[in-house]
């Protein structure tokens, strides 16, 4: 296998094959991610991605996950993406998921009947970066997505039977737009109803990011407000059945849960956390500045 730069994949893709069938992200412009920016886009040459296929199974007897990278390999044409999941499924007959990354773009570009037959060549999972559900806030980011759009986008995959695991990003309407952050966020998941969902911490080690801050458009929340506005976004959600996760490196707390069910739960054990003054006091010194 061979690989092109650093090479992302989501947390519970940990063990998984990765095989990077794009390089780079073809959207690459949200202000907060420096993944992929030192790469140009391209979807990788078919040949490739099968040479890397092969050569794995000639090294590993058993792979049960595969992770489709770079940024958002869903915006593989359908045909050419059967083609590799095909490939898959007769190299791998043991392998239980196939998941990739997504941009809003990347699943709204593919109608919901070429979504159902990916799903009937293999695809188990797709990560969709939401980021938040305000519309300003998209904006401010770039993300190329209104909240509507993320929206349709989440239900085209619920409505093809895939699973879906979103993301959001604790922090990101700053001091400024916290609450707008957290309601808004909470009405697209309550509308997506994802399977998974996973809180992400706004991090600033990033230029453009750091360029708000420094102009002042945006104030970074404390650890204890990013954990308030955490509480704000769950009290607001109404979910039938997500495993919900906020145990990611960038999170000051680790949290985790199944919503609905325990829902309560977690709203008791985060307003127990923030109770705890002392934990917060040093917490900042994790930032950068
Ligand atoms: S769509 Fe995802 S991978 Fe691409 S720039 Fe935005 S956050 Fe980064």
């Amino acid at each position: 296998m061979r690989y092109e730069g650093t090479v992302y994949r989501p947390p519970s893709e940990g063990r998984s094959l990765i095989i990077q069938a794009t390089i780079g992200c073809s959207h690459n412009k949200c202000t907060f991610c420096e993944m992929y920016k030192d790469k140009k886009f391209r979807m990788r040459n078919i040949d490739e991605v099968f040479e890397d296929l092969r050569s794995a199974r000639a090294r590993y007897s058993y792979i049960e996950k595969i992770f489709l990278a770079d940024g958002d390999a869903l915006i593989i044409p359908t045909n050419r993406l059967i083609l590799i999941l095909d490939e898959i499924n007769s190299l791998f007959p043991e392998c239980k998921r196939i998941t990739v990354y997504a941009s809003p773009k990347s699943i709204l570009l593919k109608s919901p009947e070429e979504l159902s037959l990916l799903k009937e060549h293999g695809l188990y999972m797709v990560y969709l970066g939401l980021e938040s559900g305000d519309d300003t806030i998209l904006a401010a980011v770039n993300k190329g997505a209104s909240s509507s759009q993320l929206i349709e986008a989440g239900k085209r995959i619920k409505d093809a039977d895939i699973k879906i695991s979103c993301t959001l990003i604790s922090g990101l309407g700053g001091k400024e737009k916290w609450t707008e952050h957290a309601i808004n966020s909470a009405k697209v998941i309550n509308e997506i109803d994802p399977d998974y969902l996973g809180l992400l911490t706004l991090r600033v080690e990033n230029r453009l990011i750091n360029q708000d801050v420094i102009n002042g458009r945006l104030t970074l929340l404390s650890a204890k407000e990013v954990l308030e506005e955490a509480h704000l976004l769950i009290k607001n959600l109404d979910l039938s059945n997500c495993v919900f996760r906020s145990n990611h490196a960038s999170n000051y707390v680790s949290l985790g849960a199944v919503l609905g069910d325990e829902k309560e739960e977690l709203l008791q054990d985060i307003e127990e956390i923030l109770k705890k003054d002392e934990l917060f006091a040093n917490a900042d010194n994790f930032r950068l500045f």
